[in-house]
């Protein structure tokens, strides 16, 4: 057994601190595959943890990063063969599990899913956790019973990673998707994602009403609080919006008005613990349903080295779609 290079978080006197060193590959944890890991990818929870301002790190000590893609190079799993081409997300990597910012990981059989033809690792780490949500979010509105011709459907937080892939599918499955985003710059980037109206998030920022006008059948949220709550007052009758975010903040100052006074519903969105048949799903609908010149329209790569000042990048709002991450 040798060592491999991983981005290794510890605990220090005062939070942690993060660095890229060679790991030993005894020190792995339990696990029936073990993946070469080729790409990986910077989410919202990645910054989290490479910047410590949020318990997102359980053990010490750890290598960041929630979400890999590569090839089985070991397995002892019926499931699973050399060769084999993977996608892992969450199941508490990067949290309680050894995660994806190294070249290697060992990981259970039960949390990989094939990739489907069509996506590259890399594709799958330009899709990444954030674009994996936004998919589950959109087939949680399908099975609520939304639908293209049953209204306008809002997506906020439109410029980052959930919010660019959701544009994205939302659009190409023939939604009038409308993008809130408080990067007025980016509204010709948007449009080519497929945005047919953009709002400035500051109209969903105001002091939520119990009611507003109606102004959309469905939405896709990753901003949470007083955001959320504005677009429940403004969800039209019988209407959902999935929330899967929290970047203004965990709380909802909604009231129960949009639930029984218009039956709106809010779906609430975990890509952590999604259970496997789901997460098949959801892939086998990322070839089907993403635009690959979108998908690369929308993607940055940036090598491990700098994926701290990245992680700090997208915790202030800077950075624009997805970042692919170059591991081998
Ligand atoms: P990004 O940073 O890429 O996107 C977040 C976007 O939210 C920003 O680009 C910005 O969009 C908007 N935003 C940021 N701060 C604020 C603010 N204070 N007020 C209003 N809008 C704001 O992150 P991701 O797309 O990777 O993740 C988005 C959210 O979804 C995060 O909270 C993340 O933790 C969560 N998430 C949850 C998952 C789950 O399983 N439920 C899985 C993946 C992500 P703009 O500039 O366009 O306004």
């Amino acid at each position: 057994m040798g060592t491999f290079k991983a981005l290794r978080i510890d605990k220090a006197d005062k939070g942690t601190t993060a660095q890229i060193t060679q790991f030993d590959e005894a020190e792995l944890m339990d696990g029936d595959v073990t993946v070469r890991v080729e790409w990986s990818t910077l989410n919202y929870k990645d910054g989290l943890a490479l910047t410590g301002k949020a318990p997102v790190v359980r053990r010490f000590p750890m290598i960041a990063g929630i979400d890999f893609a590569g090839t089985v190079e070991k397995s002892t799993s019926p499931d699973w063969k050399t060769g084999d081409r993977v996608v892992c997300n969450g199941w508490g990597m990067g949290e309680t599990h050894l995660g994806a910012y190294a070249e290697k990981a060992r990981v259970k059989g039960d949390w990989l899913v094939k990739l489907p033809d069509g996506i590259s690792t890399r594709d799958a780490m330009a899709i990444g956790t954030a674009g994996y949500t936004a998919m589950l979010a959109v087939m949680a509105l399908e099975d609520h019973g939304l639908k293209a011709v049953s209204g306008a459907v809002v997506v906020t937080g439109a410029a980052g990673g959930v919010g660019s892939v959701a544009t994205a599918i939302l659009s190409k499955l023939g939604y009038h998707v409308i993008a809130s985003t408080g990067r007025a710059a980016e509204a010709d980037y948007l449009r080519a994602l497929g945005a047919a109206e953009i709002i400035d998030r500051a109209e969903l920022a105001a002091t939520p009403r119990p009611l507003n006008k109606e102004r959309w059948a469905g939405g896709v949220d990753s901003v949470g609080s007083t955001t959320l709550a504005n677009l429940l007052s403004m969800t039209k009758y019988g209407g959902a919006i999935a929330a899967c975010g929290l970047a203004a903040g965990m709380d909802l100052p909604t009231s129960v008005a949009p639930f029984i006074l218009r039956g709106v519903c809010l779906l609430g969105i975990d890509s952590v613990m999604c259970e496997i048949s789901r997460r098949r799903t959801a892939w086998q609908r990322l070839a089907r349903d993403l635009d690959k010149s979108k998908l690369t329209e929308m993607t940055a790569e940036i090598p491990l080295d700098q994926v701290l000042d990245a992680g700090a990048r997208i915790l202030a709002g800077q950075v624009r779609g997805r970042t692919v991450v170059k591991i081998t």
